[in-house]
């Protein structure tokens, strides 16, 4: 019997925490065990290259995966470069590289949960599913082999064994099941080259492992489903795709590469609208494979969507959701990231701080945004396309972190126009700007065909100036965020003035107000604390009233921001508007020193008129009604 020896007490500590682990991605044991091994296997290759006593060629390296159902075992071999017995005895007796156990002592209340979702745990993981581990190894150069075994935190033992090949071989022997846990799953090949394929696809040496397959005899009887009629052969398969898709050359692959590869990994049924794949060398290396799909997915405006690429280390996965990779205004982007210039085991903690991840971060915020531009520029129609899927947020992108976006979504946002009714950027608005056009106007409603009624549009739009129709609830408040493109500012058309007059026009509406002055103010003192003023106005064409705004809130913008149940009721500054050339003006002026309280009356009647127009409540729909009534009665 070999000497039983002692877990260094930190190592113990960390040995424990994976016995007792309740972390619910206990699979994580197996692409640790690959890493290391396929590690080992580059550390020979390497040799291979300089020395001839290797006798391997590159082909000749492989991890080779056994799974034992009777004996209960899971055995993970490589040919790598093995371990001394001193090597056994310092690498797994100890933890070299104990990120997750400074981590701990420094976090004392943070859970193991925590933990090993956030490192790479490494070797001491596989006790998370197996109650016993043994570790073969014969290291290159040395004619004996040992072998480590330990049955937890009791402590481990090293022993000389019996091994030909140098490699090493990983033998865990899986914990019985519990009421919550299945650990026999992990003797099934199928979830073997399940996880494979999830964590380790990328890994560049090749994972084997016998599999079964059964066939159709092929002289079977056409109507025999019975057993017989089938046979089952056991073919050693590689699991793994060993060369990345996006490690690859980008002229030996095709449209369908990208487009598989998307739908595979992303569960989605319809190519993605575009794929980007990049390599970037520099200050940091990495490889990128980006998609934008063609669909926002289910739960893409939900608060269960999760933002994020894939995060991998050399081909090895991290993270399946770097959240750090992406600014919310692409969240719909997805795809993965690959740098040698990451460590495996770097905690999400350290990973947002992470000079390189944030310098990649950056470079893929610009890679994306000149594709979607590029889209934008020369396919229109499939950037319309994606334009109503993903375009609301972008509008929020400009609205979001106060604003501190916006330049860089600014040149991506379409909007309806009023000519045509077709999708504009702030670039073709402003490119075709009246010569003395001062502003960019827009008007806000629920819908084109609303807007399009609203009285303040009428004007500008007989002058042949473009709108911008903004129909979304964000739009108003992201307009006001950028608050100018191109140093031309932006005008609600429910603004005062317009600034739309000639001199001449702008005389006469002066002197008309000044003709009227006291009875706008007499409507204006009738109207009290429903609006602030009431004036003539300069953009009316054929309708009687409207109302126009004052100050930082618009009619839109009180309607949205009244939408959320908790707000505080909040109002716009209104003033009501009125047409001198329509008849009703003559009517007022005529009533105005001899009937005030019809005119009052009639001030009211028009300034909800007004109300409704715009969309809003009027706050008293019974006396509304019944001044209507009351007028249609005398009328007759
Ligand atoms: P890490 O891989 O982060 O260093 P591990 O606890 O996973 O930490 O492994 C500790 C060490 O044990 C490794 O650094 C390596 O030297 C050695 N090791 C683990 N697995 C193997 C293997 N399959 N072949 C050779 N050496 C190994």
């Amino acid at each position: 019997m070999a000497e039983t020896k002692e877990f260094r007490a930190e190592s113990k500590r960390l040995l424990d925490m994976m016995i007792n682990s309740i972390y619910t991605h206990k699979e994580i044991f197996l692409r640790e065990l690959i890493s290391n091994a396929s590690d080992a296997i580059d550390k020979l290759y390497f040799k291979s290259l300089t020395d001839d006593k290797v006798g391997l060629s590159k082909e000749d390296f492989a991890i080779n995966i056994y799974t034992d159902k009777e004996k209960g075992t899971l055995t993970i071999s490589d040919n790598g470069i093995g371990m001394t017995d001193e090597e056994l005895e310092n690498n797994l007796g100890v933890i070299a590289n104990s990120g997750s156990l400074k981590f701990k002592s420094e976090n004392e209340s943070t859970d193991d949960v925590d933990i090993i979702g956030q490192f790479g745990v490494g070797f001491y993981s596989a006790f998370m599913v197996a109650k016993e581990v043994g570790v073969r190894s014969k290291a290159y150069g040395s004619d004996k082999a040992y072998v480590w075994k330990s049955t937890g935190v009791d402590g481990y033992t090293i022993e000389e064994c019996e091994k030909d090949t140098v490699g090493t071989d990983i033998i865990l022997t899986m914990k019985e099941d519990t009421e919550d846990e299945c650990y026999d799953e992990y003797l099934e090949p199928s979830k073997i080259k399940e996880l494979v394929k999830k964590y380790s696809d990328y890994i560049r040496c090749p994972i084997k492992m016998d599999m079964e397959h059964t066939h159709r005899k092929a002289d079977a009887r056409e109507d025999d489903y019975s057993d017989e009629a089938y046979e089952t052969h056991i073919v050693n398969e590689t699991l793994n795709s060993t060369v990345p898709l996006w490690r690859k050359n980008k002229n030996e692959l095709k449209p369908e590469d990208y487009n598989n590869f998307y739908k595979e990994k992303f569960y989605d049924y319809s190519d993605p609208a575009k794929y980007i794949h990049s390599k970037t060398e520099g200050t940091t290396t990495y490889d990128a494979l980006l998609f934008i799909p063609s669909r926002a997915p289910y739960n893409y405006y939900s608060k269960d969507y999760e933002k994020g690429l894939a995060l991998y280390s050399s081909g090895v996965l991290i993270m399946d959701k770097c959240a750090d990779l992406l600014p919310d205004y692409f969240s719909f982007v997805r795809g993965l990231v690959d740098s040698a210039d990451l460590s495996l085991n770097i905690s999400r903690e350290m990973l947002q701080h992470d000079r390189q991840l944030k310098i990649i971060a950056k470079s893929i915020e610009k890679t994306i945004r000149s594709e979607l531009k590029k889209m934008l520029n020369n396919e229109r129609e499939k950037y319309e396309e994606f334009w109503k899927n993903f375009g609301i947020q972008l509008k929020f992108g400009i609205y979001d972190n106060y604003g501190q976006d916006r330049e860089a979504v600014q040149d991506l946002v379409l909007f309806t126009s009023s000519f045509e009714k077709k999708l504009v950027t702030l670039d073709e608005y402003v490119s075709r700007m009246k010569e003395d056009q001062k502003y960019i106007y827009y008007a806000a409603g629920d819908s084109v065909e609303k807007i399009e009624l609203l009285p303040q549009t009428e004007l500008l739009r007989d002058k042949g100036y473009e709108i911008l129709y903004l129909t979304d609830n964000v739009d108003e408040f992201a307009v006001k965020v950028l608050m100018n493109y191109k140093e031309k500012s932006f005008k609600s058309v429910s603004e005062g003035d317009l600034e739309i007059e000639s001199e001449e026009e702008k005389e006469q509406t002066q002197k008309l107000a000044e003709e009227n002055k006291d009875m706008l103010e007499y409507l204006g003192t009738a109207l009290d604390g429903k609006v602030k003023s009431v004036k003539i106005s300069e953009k009316l064409k054929s309708h009687p009233v409207c109302i126009s705004t004052e100050g930082q809130i618009s009619v839109e913008m009180e309607k949205v921001l009244n939408q959320n149940p908790t707000n505080e009721r909040v109002k716009s500054e209104k003033v009501l508007e009125l047409n001198p050339e329509h008849p009703i003006f003559e009517t007022l002026k005529s009533l105005y020193g001899k009937d005030n309280d019809k005119l009052s009356s009639y001030a009211d009647i028009l300034y909800n008129q007004a109300l409704l127009i715009e969309g809003l409540q009027i706050d008293d729909p019974v006396s509304f009604a019944n001044k209507v009534c009351a007028l249609m009665s005398q009328s007759n």
